[in-house]
């Protein structure tokens, strides 16, 4: 059994993984980099250790560290978080091999389908729809413009190895078919350190729908449900919901069932996500997320669970507690993601937050690791909150994230939330009318 997680990771999600340790009376360790000395996650774990600069490269990506961390310390658990080692299948192997419980998937499965060429494949294998596209990755730009015009354009070229919306570059037609080839190879090259890009149809107005499975040491794997994440920039989610407003009980059904059938194949343990595009009625496999999302307090609020609490139970080897049989989505959550930054130009806008205020009241949950005049630091990602809101329907939900929105006081950096209240206004936001191009012409 575990009795001590150290928590690899910072922000609300080290928090989130304090909250669901500090329930199930687990002892948790915190680890750091000097830029987040007065960190919340800091102070609210049992022991703590600093692991390096402020540099991710030196601290929160570095896995001897991490690893030297739990060593010290006697803990028995890892957990990743999501983003930096969350889906680095080095540092989950590392974490086996010294004894630890690495908490998420084997590192076999984060190899798998963190090639995303490799995971198309296996969805193929596993008859779930995907997009036409090359079979694998192409090499050179005459196989990339064959495929291409085989399927027709426009296109997307994906970087194999991309993640964070980042590698992906969309041709119109033939004469960009070039440019684009050289730059999604280096940009992948030197992101991700592999220059391996594949193609895939471009859909011009999709949705991204995506699922939350989660699969247990016995062998059992569930569907909870969809998420949408259409409300996008820069191909980065902004806003996500659950149920969406697209989906019908069937599509649902399918999709689930597509999910699962993908996940038994590689014999998925642990929390993931299954990405689909939804287009016309239709719906294409895009990618597997290995590891808990930033969007899981959504699929929370609308099955009753604790994803957390789930993980931590089923990588000590113990059965999912969720009934057998279908699960119904009760009422209805959306999540905004609030981000220190321009709300106009996206740029980053770290620094001190002189004043915090965080809304409460019925429906209304804020995952956040920020305060009053706490410092956010320049060197990581400028997500500062996450606020989630929960009704009886869609109605109630966007009722009560605009007045959510209206009384969160965040002062002294930029941030999203004016943003946020703007798309909650919009006509074509509430018809639930939307598509992953919805910010390109939204106009506030
Ligand atoms: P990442 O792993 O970097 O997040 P994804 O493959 O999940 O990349 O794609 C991120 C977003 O890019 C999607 O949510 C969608 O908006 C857009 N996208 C990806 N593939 C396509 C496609 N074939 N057609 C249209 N949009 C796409």
């Amino acid at each position: 059994m575990i009795s001590k997680v150290l928590i690899a990771n910072r922000g609300e999600i080290a928090l989130r993984i304090i909250l669901a340790c500090k329930e199930m009376g687990l002892k948790t360790v915190a680890v750091h980099s000097e830029a987040d000395r007065d960190a919340l996650h800091v102070k609210y774990a049992d022991e703590d250790v600093c692991i390096g600069p402020a540099a991710s490269r030196q601290s929160y990506l570095s896995i001897s560290s991490i690893i030297a961390a739990a060593e010290i310390t006697g803990a028995d658990a890892i957990h990743p978080g999501y983003g930096f080692l969350a889906e680095n299948s080095h540092f989950a192997e590392i974490a086996n091999e010294c004894g630890l419980t690495f908490i998420g998937p084997t590192p076999e499965a984060i190899r798998l389908m963190g090639d995303k060429a490799k995971a198309r494949e296996m969805a193929k294998k596993s008859g779930v729809p995907i997009l036409p596209g090359s079979e694998g990755p192409v090499k050179t730009h005459s196989e990339a413009l064959e495929v291409s015009r085989a399927i027709g354009f426009p296109v997307i070229l994906k970087a194999a190895a991309g993640g964070g919306g980042r590698g992906m570059r969309i041709c119109a037609a033939e004469g960009d078919l070039q440019g684009a080839f050289d730059t999604a190879r280096s940009e992948a090259d030197r992101a991700f350190g592999s220059a391996d890009v594949y193609v895939e149809k471009y859909l011009e107005h999709p949705r991204h729908i995506e699922i939350q499975i989660f699969g247990d040491t016995q062998g059992r794997i569930i569907s909870l449900g969809e998420r949408e994440c259409t409300i996008q920039r820069r191909h980065q989610k902004l806003i996500e919901e659950s149920p969406s407003p697209a989906i019908t009980q069937d599509i649902r059904d399918q999709m689930g069932q597509a999910a699962v059938q993908l996940c038994e194949a590689v014999k998925y343990v642990n929390a993931g996500t299954i990405e689909f595009l939804f287009q016309d009625g239709a719906f294409y496999f895009m990618e597997m997320n290995t590891r808990i999302q930033v969007e899981h307090p959504v699929t929370e609020e609308v099955t009753s669970l604790d994803l957390v609490k789930e993980q931590i139970r089923v990588a000590s080897g113990l059965p999912l507690t969720m009934p057998n049989g279908h699960f119904r989505l009760r009422g209805h959550a959306m999540e905004f993601r609030i981000n220190a930054e321009d709300p106009v130009t996206f740029a980053p806008n770290p620094g001190r937050i002189r004043e915090f205020h965080v809304p409460g009241g019925p429906g209304v949950r804020v995952d956040t690791a920020a305060y009053r005049d706490y410092i956010i630091p320049p060197h990581y990602d400028s997500m500062i909150a996450k606020l989630i809101v929960k009704g009886k329907d869609r109605e109630e939900t966007m009722a009560r994230g605009r007045r959510a929105l209206d009384l969160f006081i965040i002062e002294g950096v930029k941030t999203s939330i004016p943003l946020h209240r703007a798309i909650l206004d919009d006509p074509r936001f509430i018809r639930g009318d939307i598509s992953t191009r919805f910010m390109e012409d939204f106009e506030w």
